[in-house]
Parts: structure tokens; sequence; C-alpha cells
């Protein structure tokens, strides 16, 4: 009989534990991920796939404009919430099929239920006792709403996925990504936004050109935008609430949503009794090959506060079922992750902010465009797009590529193979543009801006 249940437990059956789920059974482990709620996670069912969805959504109103100048003549438009969200229900619920059948097909049992760690090798779950030789912790994060006068008042993106109705008038609490992004959405159908971040510029961590370029592009849509101001207070007011400011100023609005960042999920977990550290956020301390301080004890993903993205997670997944049944420890990789932010416009990133490669490199090439798309000549429509390289001279290597501009994500992705690759200012511009496109900016950028003054550089 074997000495264990299963030979991998994982809890939690979203984007990284499904992954290292499946991967560890076709390695040829047993494998058994339990999960409480819908498969898939937060990126599936309360993050980006809906998100995404949301933001196809909120295009459209500014495409019905912009198609007057290109010869279309468009009836009165109404925009129906409520079949969005049904729309995109089903299209949830069959990812949810999706991921099922993927861990079935793949011979991963899925228990249903909330698990509890015992001891380094014992899972309660469902009154039931199970055994496992390594146990992978794979729960995520969850929202985190600062306490205050009425925070219980306040909705987060775990909730706004399923409103019965759009806000009207929003406030939007933080500076982050899931912050801007639904300024963007709301805004997008219809929705008055006041979006109010604690510091004198959202988006901290990226590049400053693209986040003064952002502050202003949603500006000009007349978003109020507000920095250097908090949230003391939400009260009921009859059917509306009101909203305290730090600046003194109260706002009523029909929701608050707070996107002010998330942590990671394991409370009640058990994994102290284990001998697995948490940090002062609760995020699973782990080893470069995703290895907790309970030897046989792993996790990947947000609950390990790394990079919160759902394709880190998935690789970090990826990586514990090679190191712990593929024969082959692997280490994931952390360098030259993009990302984007799916705001209006977009934002797409890889590598090195300019702030961050100044303090690495002695010497830059910072090369710059902003221009308006090809698209607007005929709109008018008062947007611009943003194109910025940081160029290390002293190996001509591009170390840093970001965008703001519609499809900034689709763009950057390709983008960061050439990071990746290391590539070189050279070999952008060796490669032909494509044209006419917003995308041929990037190889055909040829003077870098002057070098900072000392009294400009930062
Ligand atoms: P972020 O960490 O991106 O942003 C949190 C924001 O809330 C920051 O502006 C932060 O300010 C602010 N904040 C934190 N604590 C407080 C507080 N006590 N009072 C006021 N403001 C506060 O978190 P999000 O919730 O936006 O997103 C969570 C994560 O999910 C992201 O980090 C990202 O990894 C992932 N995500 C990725 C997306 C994508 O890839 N497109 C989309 C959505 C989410 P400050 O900067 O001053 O700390």
């Amino acid at each position: 009989m074997a000495e264990f249940d299963y030979d991998l437990f994982t809890i939690g059956a979203g984007s990284g534990g499904v992954r290292a789920s499946r991967m560890s059974a076709a390695f040829g482990a047993r494998v058994a991920v339990a999960e409480d709620k819908h498969l898939g996670g937060t990126c599936v069912n309360v993050g980006c796939i809906p998100k995404k969805l949301l933001v196809y959504a909120s295009h459209y109103g500014t495409d019905f404009e912009d198609a007057a100048a290109y010869g279309w003549n468009l009836g009165p438009r109404t925009f129906d919430w409520a079949r969005l969200i049904a729309n995109k229900d089903r299209e949830i619920a069959r990812l949810n099929g999706v991921y099922g059948s993927i861990l079935e097909k793949n011979g991963v049992e899925l228990l249903n239920g909330t698990a509890h760690v015992l001891d380094a090798h014992t899972i309660e779950i469902g009154g039931r006792r199970v055994t496992a030789r390594y146990v992978l912790i794979a729960t995520g994060g969850l929202p985190f709403v600062p306490p205050g006068p009425g925070s219980d008042l306040a909705i987060t993106s775990n909730e706004i996925f399923s409103l019965p109705a759009r806000p009207e008038r929003v406030l939007i609490v933080g500076g982050g990504y899931i912050a801007v992004e639904f300024a963007g959405i709301l805004h997008g159908m219809g929705s008055q936004v006041t979006q109010i971040y604690r510091g004198n510029l959202f988006l901290r961590g990226f590049d400053d050109d693209v986040r003064t370029v952002l502050a202003e592009e949603m500006r000009k849509q007349r978003i109020d935008l507000r920095f250097g101001t908090d949230l003391v207070s939400i009260e009921r007011r009859g059917g509306a609430l009101a909203a305290t400011l730090g600046d003194g100023s109260v706002l009523e609005v029909d929701q608050v949503l707070s996107a002010t960042g998330r942590l990671p999920n394991t409370k009640g977990l058990g994994l102290e009794a284990a001998g697995v550290e948490l940090d002062a956020f609760g995020a699973v301390r782990v080893d470069e090959l995703s290895c907790s301080s309970a030897p046989n004890i792993y996790a990947v993903g947000d609950v390990t506060n790394r990079i919160n993205l759902t394709p880190v997670a998935i690789h970090e997944g990826a990586a514990v079922a090679t190191t712990l049944f593929g024969g082959k420890p692997t280490c994931p990789d952390h360098s030259d992750v993009p990302s984007a932010v799916f705001s209006h416009p977009n934002i797409g990133s890889v590598g090195l902010t300019e702030a961050q490669a100044r303090h690495q490199y002695a010497e830059l090439a910072i090369y710059k465009a902003r221009f308006k798309p090809l698209k607007h000549t005929l709109t008018g429509r008062d947007e611009t797009t943003l194109m910025k390289l940081v160029v290390d001279r002293a190996t001509d290597r591009v170390v840093g590529c970001h965008m703001v501009g519609p499809d900034a994500g689709e763009i950057v992705q390709g983008l960061a193979i050439a990071i990746k690759c290391k590539a070189t200012k050279a070999q952008f511009d060796a490669t032909i543009g494509i044209h006419p496109t917003a995308a041929e900016e990037f190889v055909t950028m040829r003077d870098p801006l002057p070098p900072p003054t000392l009294a400009g550089s930062e």
C-alpha cells in the first residue's frame, strides 16, 4: 500500500494550482486538488477574463461615435448592463466546465470543499482526512479594503462583476491595475467616474511617462482623477452613498469601489501548524523552487505575492510539477515579465522603467514618440499614443519597452520576446516596420532624447 493517499495535494484550483496539478498527473503522480469556490480561481471568475469582456463592452461607446467620421450612420444607442453580465456569466460557466474537464482528462481528482492543513502531510477536507507526499498551496489572494468608517459599504472587484445595475456615479479608490481598469470600463459605459489615489501619481511601479500620459488621457475623457487624497468615510444617504475624502470634499455616489490591493489568501488554512512560514502580509515565503519552509510544501501564484499575474502563476505551477515529478529541479524565471493594464487607452510594458534603468546602468539612451493614431485623423478624437524605449548605451541593449495606446498589450507581447532575447537597439532598427501600424514606431524611433541635465535627472 502506498505510504500516502496522494503524491500531490493542491489547495486551490486557480491558474497556478490547475497547471501544477495536471502536469504532475501527466508525469504519473496521483494528484487531488481542493477548491471551495468555482474552478479557475480569480482570473476566470472575478479577474482577467470577465474584466476583459467588460473592457470590450466599454469600448463600443467611443467606437460608435468614431464610426460617424467613417461614414456610418447609427441610430440611438443604449447600453444594457444586465444583458452583458448574463452573457459574461454564461462564458464564465463554460470556462469553469473547461477547467473541470482539463482536470478530469488528466486524471486529477477534484475535491469540492475547504481544505485545512493539519500537519505537513495531512489535510482535512469535508470531514475527511487525506495524506499527501507533497502539498501545493495555490489559494490566491483576496481583495483588501482599508478599515474605516463605512468601509463595509464599499464593494470590491469580487462584487462588481455581478452588480444588478451599472452604477451611474462611482467613486474608485486606489491607483493600481484594478482601479484604472474599472475607471475606464465604467466611464466607457457612461458612468460618472471619480478615481482617487493617495499618492501624487497613480500606477506606482510603472514608467513615469506612462503614468503621466495615462493620467492626461483619462482627464481628457473627463474622468475625475484626484491625486493626493484618500477616502475618510462612507455613509448611507438615502439610496446613495456619501463619501468624505481627505481634502474634506464629500461626493454623492451610487457605489464606492475599493481597489486598494489584494492580500494572500492564507488565513485559516492551518499552514503555521505545518511549519510553513508566512510573511507580514500572510504570503507563503518560498525559495527559488517555490518551496516553503516546510520541505514538502510548495506554493505558487498570488499566495506567494511575488509577481501577481496569471501567466506567472501558471509558469510557477509548471515549474513545481517539473521539479517534483519531472525529474528536473526548475526555478521559475521572474525576469522581464511583460504586463498590460487594460485602461483606456491600454498600457503595455516589459523590462525596466527609465527610473529603474538609471539605477542599474551608467548611461541610457531614451527614445520616445507621442503621436495621434492614424484612426483619429478622421475622427478628430483627442487621444495620443506613447511609445518609449529604454536602452543601455554601453551594450546597446533595449532594457525597457513601454506603451500607452490602443492594443498596447498585444503589441508589447511581441516585443517581450525581443527583450527576453536581449535584443539591441541596432536590431530593433534593422527590423522593417509593418506599415501603416502604430507598432512600427517601435522600430523607427531613431533619435534619442537629449541626456537629462543634472537638475532634470532622477
Ligand atoms: P495594486 O497593488 O495594483 O494597487 C493597489 C492600489 O491601492 C495602489 O494604488 C495602492 O497605493 C492603493 N492602496 C493600497 N493600500 C491602500 C490604503 N490603505 N489606502 C489607500 N490606498 C491604498 O492592486 P490592485 O488591487 O489594483 O490589483 C491587485 C493585483 O492584481 C495587481 O497588483 C496585479 O498584480 C493584479 N492585476 C493584474 C491585472 C492585469 O494584468 N491587467 C489587472 C488587475 C489586477 P500605493 O501605490 O500608494 O501603495
